[in-house]
């Protein structure tokens, strides 16, 4: 935008405010944005519009900052869709593993104003140390242990925003690699299987990814010997062999959430990608629930590729449930309460929870799927507000970014999503998006849905 144009103030009014701190809505509020950021917040009384400045009555509307999604993968342009996250309120994402060329061309065309998508921040590939898994190896880095610093200077040179470590690393090179991103200004998520449970928080890991850190829970006769040669997909499947015996509420998950919660390490449980197993047994694992047309509203409102896929993917879920005993479906399900509970545990214990989806993993919607996140993590037991700060302050403040986005306040990035409901009564009203408006550009949702004429 050329500095000769300067654009209208806009000013929203009437809304009650839920800013992303944790404070109490602040009802009948004005918002002003002036270009980018949010310039004056307070009580219509106290807050007239500026001067020339265009004016959206919302009242009987909420107004909450623009999402965050923690943990998703761009996979390459084509498996990239910036305006669905739009669409659905998420104007931040991290890229938890992909290709650098790939994320820095995407986040370029975003940040210059040429396509609308939300703020991409990313890690680069995820490091390994040991022979990576065949299937993602086109998003990892093999790097030498003894070297892993280099590894962290070369990523943080490259421009990423934080370092992301996966199943091979071990306890003592991440220890290492840990050390090296704190002084270079990052903070490190990981994958974690060789590193096991709280070792990694022992390490220095700012937040664990899906809850691999609850193999610690398992019977000491099932722990693998070397959990770092199981691919992703076997260590998931071998965590639902026992998840059905673990108490939620024993010493070891005491002992477990002490050392994770003493180290500050945060957990991204993506239940949503969790909730697949119980979902293919045709069990309610949220709103839009993905598998079937009938009971799901989101679908005809998706592009058709990405509805194909969908139908198509769950289908095959569906089907491979479809042969599993009543006992099996039984533990799955025991198994799956308790994992809400262990969330639940760890949350009111004092640690961070925060809100990450794996997009697009199988089944997985970009954007949409962290609405089903955010009511997974109430149906686990945190309260809406806490929810919504797992997708908003929380994000900002793990990635040491909470002066520039994550909640609503004067000089911040003017991120924001109007609801037509009260989030706070039901967090599913998350999903009644009126407009969304990412560094004060402002959009509705279902011209962003469209899909996007070419070259645009
Ligand atoms: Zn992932």
């Amino acid at each position: 935008m050329s500095s000769s144009e300067r654009p209208r103030p806009i000013a929203i009014t009437g809304a009650t405010l839920i800013d992303g701190t944790g404070g109490p809505p602040l009802a009948n509020a004005t918002v002003v944005i002036e270009g980018d950021r949010f310039s004056r917040i307070g009580p219509a009384t106290e807050t007239p519009p500026p001067e020339g400045a265009q004016v959206v009555d919302a009242r009987g509307r909420f107004v909450i900052p623009g999402l965050t999604d923690m943990h998703v993968h761009v996979l390459g342009p084509d498996r990239w869709h910036a305006r669905l996250f739009l669409a659905a309120g998420v104007t931040t994402v991290l890229d938890l593993g992909g290709q650098l060329p790939d994320l820095a061309a995407l986040r370029g065309a975003i940040d210059a104003g040429t396509t609308p998508g939300p703020r991409l921040l990313y890690t680069g590939p995820f490091l390994e140390e040991g022979e990576p898994y065949a299937g993602f190896a086109h998003l990892s880095r093999r790097v030498d242990g003894a070297h892993i610093e280099d590894a962290v200077d070369e990523l943080a040179d490259a421009g990423v925003d934080a370092i992301k470590l996966y199943v091979t690393i071990t306890p003592g090179t991440a220890e290492r690699a840990c050390a090296r991103a704190r002084a270079r200004g990052l903070r490190v998520f990981m994958h974690q299987q060789e590193t096991w449970g709280a070792d990694a928080a022992d390490a220095g890991v700012d937040c664990v990814e899906h809850m691999m850190v609850f193999g610690a829970l398992a019977p000491e006769a099932l722990r693998p010997p070397e959990p770092g040669r199981l691919t992703p997909f076997e260590y998931g499947g071998w965590m639902w062999r026992w998840l059905a015996d673990v108490d939620p509420r024993g010493d070891a998950v005491t002992r477990l959430f002490d050392r994770l919660i003493a180290a500050d390490t945060a957990l991204d449980p993506t239940l949503v990608l969790f909730a697949a197993r119980p979902g293919a047994l045709g069990d309610d694992v949220g709103d839009t629930s993905l598998d079937d047309p009938e009971r799901t509203p989101l679908l005809p409102a998706l592009p058709a590729p990405v509805r194909e896929e969908l139908i198509r993917r769950w289908a095959e879920r569906r089907r491979a449930a479809a042969g599993v005993s009543a006992r099996s479906a039984d533990r799955t399900r025991k198994g799956w309460e308790h994992l809400l509970a262990l969330v639940d545990r760890f949350h009111r214990a004092g640690g961070t929870v925060l809100a990450g989806t794996d997009c697009p993993n199988v089944a997985i919607v970009s954007g949409y799927s962290l609405h089903r996140e955010l009511e997974l993590l109430v149906r686990a037991g945190l309260s809406p507000m806490d929810a919504l700060l797992a997708a908003t302050r929380r994000p900002a403040e793990r990635l040491d970014r909470a002066g520039e986005f994550g909640t609503i306040a004067p000089g911040l990035a003017a991120d924001l999503v109007v609801l037509g409901a009260d989030p706070l009564a039901d967090i599913r009203n998350v999903r009644r998006i009126e407009r969304v408006m990412t560094r004060g550009r402002m959009y509705e949702p279902e011209t962003l849905r469209r899909a996007p004429a070419a070259g645009a």
